[in-house]
């Protein structure tokens, strides 16, 4: 069966190797291209956007798709639409795998907000040491809060956006180990932290160390995503669309 990953996630990459390894299953997986080295994949892959819902269909239907698993991440809404759009067009089964967000803990100290704009006024006004760690494309935001220094970590320097004055970049792609975190920003005089509600392990250590060192976490709200039948791990994934090819192959 010939199935679409939308990916971008470590559950998809896992989901990828999953399917990989076995013999039902002809998947390609697709990035956005947002980074400019992505790890090596054991499936096909394509990278790049498809031209919204008009065209992920003309995708569906030229590369013969029957069936298609969301795997981006929890913020990734407009990919995630499309989807829903494209397969509800199209009449084929959606999955959408999707990560528990991190709860708070006894110790934590999350200030919540619902978008990165809020986070950067949120800041307020004496001049702090900002941890971020939104990725890339919104770090043009924390412009309008010059005042203060950023380290912002992320897999590929900015290109030509307008940043804030005062940011020195650490380029490093998880996972990131509770030790190491807390010795980075305890070594970088960190005040805060900037995060969105990823889930899952391999980056959660930060808000580990945050609470660790009694640091506040300034957490952006998850935006709501549209969604298929929804899993919740690259295991539950293959089991669906074991069902789903079942069904279509009357077997
Ligand atoms: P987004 O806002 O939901 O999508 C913007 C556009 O990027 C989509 O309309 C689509 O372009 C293209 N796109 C997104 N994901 C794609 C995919 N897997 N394959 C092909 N095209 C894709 O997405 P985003 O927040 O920019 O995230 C981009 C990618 O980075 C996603 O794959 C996501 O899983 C990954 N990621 C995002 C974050 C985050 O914080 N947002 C964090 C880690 C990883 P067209 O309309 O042209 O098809």
């Amino acid at each position: 069966m010939r199935v679409l990953i939308l990916g971008g996630t470590t559950e998809a990459a896992s989901l990828a190797r999953q399917l990989a390894n076995g013999t039902h299953f002809e998947a390609t997986l697709s990035l956005a291209g947002r980074t400019s080295a992505p790890a090596a994949q054991p499936l096909p892959t394509r990278i790049g956007g498809f031209g919204g819902v008009e065209g992920l269909v003309r995708y569906l239907e030229a590369e013969k798709i029957e069936t298609v698993v969301d795997a981006t991440h929890p913020y990734a809404a407009q990919m995630s639409a499309h989807a829903v759009a494209a397969c509800r067009q199209t009449g084929l089964p959606l999955a959408s795998l999707t990560r528990a967000p991190w709860t708070e803990q006894a110790g934590d100290r999350w200030q919540h907000v619902s978008n990165t704009e809020s986070a950067a006024m949120v800041l307020g006004e004496p001049p702090r040491r900002v941890f971020l760690t939104i990725g890339r494309q919104e770090l043009p935001v924390f412009a309008s809060a010059p005042q203060h220094h950023y380290l912002a970590r992320l897999i590929d320097a900015p290109k030509g956006e307008r940043l804030p004055p005062d940011l020195v970049l650490l380029q490093a792609r998880g996972p990131f180990d509770l030790a190491a975190e807390t010795a980075l920003m305890r070594d970088e005089r960190i005040d805060v932290v900037v995060s969105k509600n990823a889930g899952g392990d391999p980056t959660y250590a930060k808000i580990a160390a945050a609470r660790t060192l009694g640091l506040p976490v300034i957490m952006i709200a998850r935006p709501d995503k549209p969604a298929g039948h929804v899993v919740t791990s690259p295991a539950q994934a293959v089991q669906w669309l074991d069902h789903v090819r079942r069904s279509l192959r009357g077997v």
